[in-house]
């Protein structure tokens, strides 16, 4: 085993490998970009390093060469890229090997024969592992590309062969439609991935998404069952479980050797997972997978297979990389319970699930559920990074006592200073068809608007609020009870845009006669805590003007003064912002044009997403402050509209 690895990663992966690491005696090695000084990865590692010349990936996490001369001068034997960033990146292994340390991953000749979608497929075919039916030949002609879309059958998928991240893919349903959706994936595909070229693949009308986690040690492998992530917002995944509901043992041992044959074809070493898809209206039948691709890497949402399998996935990882043939048989292996992982990231649902940043006021993952989470409390979400909080994982014995543990995690969650998907988790927890296990990756689009609803805002919530707003929480009982005598206040509270006054007549230490509105709330103290109406007094907490009730998610209330409430109603409706630091990808506006209220004027690449910027009300554009490619600060000002 080694004595010392680098990270070179962050967040959350950063400091999952370093607990397994340290369990297992081997010292770590953390790198970070001047964002992350006092990141939570950095605080656990033995020895952190700052590498590159600013927070972006390009001038950080991104710097093989820089991270490699770390790890050569703190002493380390290997690196362990985590996921995402260098992770699945052939020329770093290559220089990793060539400066003489070890990689903990597959060889860099296995990642480029997965690296492109058409390439891996055909290597797939001759493997014998079932391929999406498709075109994943090398003429791009649009024509030929046309004719075998035609002779393929509508719908059918485009995807860049470069993909990664649900970006480049567009659905063709009618042969009219295919010419000026190819044109938009290969314009997608070359400003995101440098490749324009594209594969066509029939597309599965009721789609699951179900991958096999596999292990080699370079010349066998083995494979630690499926994960079933149907449960897909725009092609990307929000909750996973394993084992796949509806699974069957026939299949399961026939995805299970095609992952095997998909990892020893390439003398796979290391974990990674090969994706399936699987057509749901036929239903989970032994013949029904095809190969998507291959992911080089730990995957983000590994964490169930740990659940399922008591095996620790980052410690084969060292194992293996160390030297170590495969930990396991196939037949030392089997599946306990069910488990399910929810990913839990600042971002603002209503609004699109647009990225947030902050700083996290407030943190604490119940006790009942593995949180793994690359943030404290006091920690901030910055604009570089992706903004996951944390993953949410639950393990039990049947998939429905799994699914109420997540749902009471979720619910016991709490998250202050920063927006959060947490109120759309719990939606889709509590999903009668999810708990039916009916899944495929359209469920969350056909029912986003229940997902989305806002939790509804009770009187108590609002008591509540305004009581932290008040300080009328902490009362000390003890002293100056006379204080109390006949106390009138009142405080203006925003929840969601929306203003409201709650005052409060205290006739004593033990009652608070709230009046917000029409109705009325006693609040009276109550077994150490505040009873309000019935409701017992949720957590509460406050970070300057905002003030956070832990119930329903986490509800957010602001202090309003009511000195400059002009300022801050409204907005700006004549300037469209950068919400986030951001990469302009493209302008659609042109001074003089007319535009509509929803008109889409730019597009905003941030956060790993892209961001369509729209006009906030019907106008003519005054001016275009930002070009195609700008790299804008948040709160610049992208177009402007003609003063009305
Ligand atoms: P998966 O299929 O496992 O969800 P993705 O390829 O979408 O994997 O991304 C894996 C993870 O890698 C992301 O959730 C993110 O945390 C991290 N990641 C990838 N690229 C970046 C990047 N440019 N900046 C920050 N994090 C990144
Ligand atoms: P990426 O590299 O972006 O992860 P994938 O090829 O893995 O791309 O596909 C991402 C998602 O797109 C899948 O999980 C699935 O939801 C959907 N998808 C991919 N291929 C098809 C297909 N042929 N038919 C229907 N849906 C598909
Ligand atoms: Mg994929």
């Amino acid at each position: 085993m080694f004595d010392k690895i680098l990270i070179a990663n962050r967040g959350e992966i950063a400091c999952r490998v370093m607990e397994t690491a340290r369990a297992l005696g081997v010292k770590t090695v953390a790198v970070y970009s001047s964002a992350d000084r006092s990141a939570k990865h950095v605080a656990m590692a033995d020895e952190s390093y700052p590498i590159g010349h600013g927070p972006a990936p390009a001038d950080s996490y991104l710097l093989g060469d820089e991270i490699i001369a770390v790890a050569k001068s703190s002493g380390a034997q290997a690196i362990h890229p985590g996921y995402g960033f260098l992770s699945e990146n052939p020329e770093f292994v290559d220089a990793v090997e060539a400066a003489g340390l070890a990689f903990i991953g597959p060889s860099a000749d296995a990642i480029r024969k997965m690296g492109l979608k058409d390439a891996a497929k055909v290597l797939m075919e001759a493997a014998g592992v079932p391929v999406v039916p498709g075109y994943h030949g090398a003429n791009q002609d649009s024509d030929h590309l046309w004719g075998a879309a035609d002779a393929i059958g509508y719908p059918v998928l485009i995807k860049a062969v470069a993909g990664g991240g649900g970006k480049g893919m567009r659905l063709v349903e009618r042969s009219e439609d295919f010419t000026e959706a190819l044109a938009s994936a290969q314009s997608e595909a070359t400003t995101s991935f440098g490749n324009p070229d594209v594969l066509i693949e029939k597309y599965i009308q009721q789609p699951r998404h179900i991958e096999i986690q596999v292990f080699g040690d370079g010349s066998r492998a083995v494979h630690l069952f499926e994960r079933d992530c149907s449960l897909q917002r725009r092609h990307q995944k929000v909750i996973e479980e394993a084992p796949a509901p509806g699974m069957t043992q026939d299949m399961r041992q026939a995805m299970g050797e095609a992952g095997v044959r998909a990892a020893e074809a390439i003398g796979y070493k290391g974990a990674g997972t090969v994706e399936f898809i699987v057509d749901g209206a036929k239903g989970l039948r032994a013949d029904g997978f095809w190969f998507m691709e291959m992911n080089t890497r730990l995957q983000v949402e590994h964490p169930v297979t740990e659940l399922i399998t008591s095996v620790d996935l980052v410690e084969w990882q060292l194992r293996v990389a160390s030297g170590e043939s495969l930990p396991a048989q196939q037949d030392d292996l089997s599946i306990t319970g069910h488990a399910f992982e929810a990913r839990l990231y600042a971002e603002d649902v209503p609004k699109g699930f647009l990225p947030a940043t902050g700083t996290l006021t407030h943190l604490q993952f119940p006790a009942s559920c593995r949180a793994d989470s690359g943030v404290r409390a006091g920690d901030t979400i910055s604009p570089w990074y992706d903004p996951m909080i944390s993953k949410a994982i639950v393990h039990g014995a049947t998939r429905e006592i799994a699914l109420s543990r997540l749902s009471q995690a979720l619910a016991a969650t709490q998250v202050g200073g920063t927006v959060t998907n947490l109120a759309f988790l719990g939606a889709l927890a509590a999903h009668k068809g999810f708990a039916n296990g009916v899944v495929d990756t359209g469920l969350i689009a056909r029912d986003l608007d229940a997902l989305v609803a806002a939790p509804e805002v009770q009187p108590h919530h609002r008591v509540a609020a305004a009581m932290q707003a008040l300080d009328l929480i902490e009362a000390d009982w003890d002293t100056g009870f006379t204080l109390w005598g006949d106390l009138h206040r009142s405080v203006h509270l925003r929840h969601q845009g929306e203003e409201f006054e709650a005052m409060v007549a205290v006739d004593g230490p033990d009652r608070q006669i709230w009046t917000i509105g029409e109705t009325e709330v006693v609040a009276a103290p109550a077994c150490s805590t505040w009873d309000l109406g019935g409701h017992s007094l949720p957590t509460v907490s406050q970070a300057g003007a905002s003030i956070t009730v832990y119930d329903s998610y986490g509800l957010g209330f602001e202090l309003v003064d009511p000195l400059d409430r002009d300022a801050t109603a409204g907005g700006d409706l004549n300037v469209i912002l950068a919400p986030m630091p951001g990469l302009v990808k493209a302008v659609f506006a042109k001074a003089g044009d007319a535009v509509k209220e929803g008109d889409r004027l730019a597009i905003l690449e941030a956060m790993k997403m892209e961001h369509a910027l729209l006009a906030a009300r019907d106008g003519v554009v005054a001016e275009v402050l930002a070009a195609d490619g700008d790299q804008v600060e948040a709160g610049a000002a992208l177009v402007r509209l003609e003063e009305v």
